[in-house]
């Protein structure tokens, strides 16, 4: 029992003695019954958003339009949402408009897939109207109604039914999965941030591998990540705690679709950096590797085009221990460790700044590197005064 578990049964207590209805349910209940950490702990009520406001002195209308309120308990954060069902479906997409209803089995009901379906009561009793608790023995992944009708809702939740099955290591049920492979092509309709939502959990899952599978068998691969069937391998052995790396690792794999991803998913300039990094990071590998490159690039970017390089059968003369060990080892870390600065060279010389600048500080990181000058103003200034001033 977590923190967050504790502070939701308070919550619950409250709203009870108020006279409403009020349970656990979704994401807490599943990873309750599978033994997890569980943190968030959202709680589903019968009583009316601004009832809940009443009860409660701190609250924040985090998503009051939908019927949720954010509850601060003892500083505790517990989202707290009315029951309710969802307005008409248009374009395959959630809708913003919500109805409340009165009944806890009508937002069950709205409600993905079986494990994701349950409710339970302060004393723990369940309320399973779907068999969650048994598809999460068997480890299956099954829709809540027809299949079909659910995608044609929310084509997200072919995805999210992929993405479970990554993070949980289920396996999709056999009518679900046929139902995404019908309709697979309605993800188009989906907005790419929440595709990219997805994914991004999805990269970070331990099965990682069953997850890029399960894309390709649902056939959503085809509109979300290209023909990927060659690389399925390249996954077996990747696992990775940040996203970041997994959409690298994506990239490296589709160099050819590379920019049509990034733009595609709108990767952030972070995600981009990073991508650019590591891919020439790889290709310093597969060329000529030198001071240089350590310096030049953080250790997750070396280890990570590393770590890819050995995925693709590349043979690089070292192990992976090394690059840490001599990235510690080197004079200087980073352009700011240099001893100097454009100022210097400016001060020491009577050319006017220019593009030899930056050849010249270029010059002098490499020459530290190399070990050929020590990083002090005073060797720096005899180096440059030597190497290029004469040229006048
Ligand atoms: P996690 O937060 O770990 O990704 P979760 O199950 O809590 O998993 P959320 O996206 O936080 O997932 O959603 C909370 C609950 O809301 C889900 O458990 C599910 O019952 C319901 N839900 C979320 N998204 C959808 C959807 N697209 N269609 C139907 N129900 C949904
Ligand atoms: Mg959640």
């Amino acid at each position: 029992r977590t923190k967050d578990w504790d502070a939701a049964i308070r919550v619950i207590e409250k709203i009870e003695k108020a006279g409403f209805e009020a349970v656990i349910v979704g994401g807490a209940v599943r990873d309750f019954l599978l033994d997890k950490d569980v943190n968030d702990v959202d709680v589903a009520t019968s009583a009316m958003p601004d009832e809940i406001k009443k009860i409660f002195h701190s609250t924040v209308d985090v998503g009051i339009a939908h019927g949720t309120v954010l509850v601060l308990d003892e500083g505790q954060p517990i989202e707290v949402t009315t029951y309710r069902t969802e307005g008409i479906y248009v374009d395959f997409r959630r809708p913003e408009q919500v109805t409340f209803v009165k009944s806890l089995e009508k937002d069950l009901e709205r409600r993905d897939f079986t494990i994701n379906a349950m409710a339970m009561t302060k004393t723990g009793e369940l309320i399973d109207l779907y068999g969650g608790r048994q598809d999460i023995e068997n480890g299956l992944i099954r829709a809540v109604g027809d299949p079909n009708t659910r995608f044609r809702e929310d084509a997200l939740r072919m995805l999210r039914a992929v993405r479970f099955s990554a993070q949980l290591g289920f396996t999709i049920e056999k009518n679900t999965l046929s139902a995404i492979v019908q309709d697979s092509e309605l993800i188009e309709f989906i907005a790419k941030e929440r595709i990219h939502m997805e994914l991004s959990k999805m990269w970070t899952a331990k099965n990682v591998y069953e997850g890029v599978n399960a894309l390709i068998v649902s056939n959503l691969a085809n509109y979300l990540i290209g023909d990927f069937k060659k690389q399925l391998e390249d996954w077996r052995y990747f696992t990775t705690s940040s996203s970041e790396v997994g959409w690298a690792y994506l990239c490296l794999l589709n160099r050819k679709i590379l920019s049509e991803l990034i733009n595609f998913y709108k990767l952030s300039n972070k995600e981009k950096n990073f991508l650019r990094n590591v891919l020439n990071a790889y290709d310093a590998f597969l060329n000529r590797w030198s001071e240089l490159h350590y310096f030049q690039y953080d250790l997750v970017t070396l280890e990570v085009a590393y770590d890819f390089a050995v995925w693709q059968k590349v043979k690089v003369p070292f192990k992976k221990e090394h690059i840490a060990q001599v990235k510690s080892n080197l004079p200087i870390q980073s352009t700011s460790q240099l001893a100097i600065n454009g100022n210097h060279l400016k001060e020491w010389t009577t050319k006017k700044g220019g593009p030899w600048l930056k050849v010249a500080l270029d010059a002098a990181i490499l020459a530290v590197l190399k070990r050929h000058i020590k990083n002090d103003e005073e060797h720096l200034k005899e180096w440059f005064l030597h190497e290029f001033n004469d040229e006048g």
